[in-house]
């Protein structure tokens, strides 16, 4: 069977079209568009929950004023949807963050396995709760190279996140560290980092796309399960401001393997 593949990262191109100097009309028009649908989405994507929000609470105030279990329902919807903004609110800040130190050069020794250990922990109940068991598989030797911490673990965050959320209830969520001597593209040492699940894979038609912003295989579903859409986009602007290398490979129902490759230089 075959294994899909997509390759994104490595130029350092802005969707946003903020950082980008720009040698002809077309590519400067187009970005402008860029900006304008991102506007678009985000207002859309705020615009939702807040709906919701003004119609349970007119409801309370009118039809399900005396109705104590009615009451709990509603509450509990509008308990959820602050959630979603709150979540899409903060995805919007680490975005914007990253792109303004995007040429900044990260300087800090770090830990890859400590990073990641402490990742899934965070995340230790959620896998339960979900019946995924989290594995680390790694060599005793210690990985360390100059990379920014916070956004790492926010790298790490994300994909152990989508791991739980669409790499199917029960089984197995692998983390699997490899130091590469050399690594092709980047030319050098690298260390590279798996997030491998037996879920439900990826049809190789969304593959490309997965990492724009607000780009989903399933809304509905993205939604029922507390996504904001920006968890990959997320990931690719800090690999890529690490000069590092994100790619995808998924199967359709077989599962998927998420992989960063950070520079060791
Ligand atoms: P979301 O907040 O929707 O999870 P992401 O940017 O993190 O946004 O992911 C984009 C989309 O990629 C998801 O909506 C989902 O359709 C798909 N996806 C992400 N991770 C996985 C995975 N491990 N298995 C299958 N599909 C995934």
């Amino acid at each position: 069977s075959e294994t899909h593949l997509a390759v994104t990262v490595t130029p350092m191109i802005d969707e946003g079209g903020a950082m980008v100097a720009f040698d002809d009309q077309t590519a400067f028009k187009r970005a402008g568009a860029m900006r304008r649908d991102f506007v678009a989405n985000v207002s859309h994507e705020l615009r939702t929950p807040l709906t919701a929000l003004i119609g349970f609470i007119e409801t309370l105030r009118g039809a399900a004023r005396d109705d104590r279990a009615a009451r709990e329902r509603f509450l509990t919807i509008m308990e959820r949807e602050s959630g979603r903004m709150i979540r899409l609110v903060n995805d919007l800040l680490s975005l914007s963050r990253v792109e303004a130190e995007e040429r900044r050069r990260p300087a800090t020794e770090v830990d890859v396995l400590g990073l990641l250990r402490g990742a899934m922990n965070t995340h230790r109940d959620a896998a339960e709760a979900a019946g995924v068991a989290l594995r680390l598989d790694a060599g005793p030797d210690p990985m360390r190279l100059k990379a920014d911490p916070d956004q790492i673990t926010q790298v790490f965050h994300n994909l152990i996140e989508n791991g739980l959320k669409y790499g199917g209830a029960g089984g197995e969520l692998v983390l699997r560290v490899t130091r590469l001597e050399r690594e092709p593209v980047l030319r050098g040492p690298a260390v590279q980092i798996e997030v491998i699940d037996k879920g439900e894979g990826i049809d190789p038609l969304h593959l490309p796309r997965l990492t724009e912003r607000f780009y989903r295989v399933d809304t509905h579903r993205s939604r029922e399960k507390g996504g904001t859409g920006l968890g990959l986009a997320i990931v690719k602007h800090i690999v890529n401001r690490h000069r590092g290398r994100f790619r995808i490979e998924s199967e359709l129902g077989k599962g998927s393997n998420f992989i960063v490759i950070l520079p060791d230089s």
